[in-house]
């Protein structure tokens, strides 16, 4: 059987990390996330972590071909021998195609793309208050608080993450639909896209995930 990976898309918002970890453990692929693979070797000190270190210090974008030799030491592992969903990677056109030049021919590659509008990832986004005191997240639609302003599980008080305010949420979308979005007309002319509706329940977005990511079993 061939090595399958499986690219996760989506604007922030949309879900990806829970969607990500519910397919991973039915599918049973292990979850590559060039976020937490930085972090890890941030964390250790690595030499590859180390480098990546030295351009974030001078104010410079981490190299691409930084970024992808952590990748590739990390799926090079004996878990994702058949393969690995891969969240946070390709974020821009180049990285697209330096990533496919590195993939072993025969990887069966299928792209599946979470569709929310922005109006909706506003909502989302923007609605999310933070307890200073235990981290704990509420929504003011979908998990209100009962006393407003304050936490259910501490009584901490609830704030708005400057992440979330209206102005960075809105910035952060647009470098998505000017980066990260090209990607599903190069993928999709590939044949390699799979669209879906990120805007429905989350039982019903990942029974679609799930679909999509099956069909390419049969492929
Ligand atoms: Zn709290």
């Amino acid at each position: 059987m061939s090595r399958r990976v499986l690219i996760l898309l989506g604007p922030p918002g949309a879900g990806k990390g829970t969607q990500a970890s519910r397919l991973c453990a039915e599918l049973g692929l292990p979850h590559v996330s060039t976020g937490d693979l930085f972090r890890a070797h941030r964390a250790q000190g690595t030499d590859l972590g180390r480098r990546a270190q030295e351009f974030m210090d001078s104010g410079r974008l981490v190299p691409d071909d930084l970024v992808l030799d952590m990748l590739f030491e990390r799926v090079a592992q004996p878990d994702c021998v058949r393969g690995f969903l891969l969240d946070g990677f390709p974020r821009t056109l180049p990285q697209a195609e330096a990533l496919e030049k590195r993939l072993p021919t025969g990887t069966a590659v299928r792209v599946l793309d979470l569709r929310v509008a922005d109006a909706a990832l506003l909502e989302r986004l923007t609605g999310r208050r933070t307890c200073r005191q235990c981290g704990n997240i509420h929504h003011v639609q979908n998990s209100p608080p009962k006393i407003a302003g304050r936490c259910d599980r501490c009584g901490g008080e609830l704030y708005t993450r400057s992440d979330d305010e209206a102005a960075t949420v809105a910035k952060r979308l647009a470098v998505y639909r000017e980066q990260t979005q090209p990607l599903q007309g190069w993928y999709a002319r590939k044949g390699l896209l799979s669209e879906v509706d990120g805007e429905r329940a989350p039982d019903e977005v990942f029974r679609s995930l799930r679909t999509a990511a099956a069909g390419m079993e049969a492929a």
